[in-house]
């Protein structure tokens, strides 16, 4: 069952190959802070596309996403307000389990020398 696309043609199959994305800067005025929403969908079908990765709800000090995760919500601020990594500001990391691909049989830890 296909999908109608943005111009009103239907879509069986979409290999979603191109995109319309809408940004939207907000000024928070009760904490004096900024976001940028991010909305990509296909616009041969109107699929919108998800954010992976980031937890629902908004964090002024980093990323986020809508309850149906598709709206990218990215705390930003003026160049010189906040530092870079280059600038000495905070390095930060994160840690993912991946699934896949999954590691042969007989694969050995890497060993440190
Ligand atoms: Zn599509």
């Amino acid at each position: 069952m296909g999908k109608r696309g943005v111009t009103g043609a239907r879509q069986v199959n979409c290999k979603h190959e191109n995109f319309a994305c809408d940004c939207e800067v907000n000024r928070l005025l009760d904490t004096g802070r900024f976001s940028l929403d991010v909305r990509v969908m296909c616009i041969d079908c109107g699929t919108p596309f998800r954010f992976i990765g980031l937890p629902a709800g908004l964090d002024l000090n980093g990323a986020a996403t809508s309850v149906d995760a598709t709206e990218g919500r990215f705390a930003i601020a003026p160049k010189g307000e906040v530092e870079s990594v280059l600038e000495g500001g905070d390095v930060g990391f994160s840690i993912r389990k991946v699934l896949w691909p999954k590691p042969p049989n007989n694969s050995q830890p890497p060993q440190c020398s």
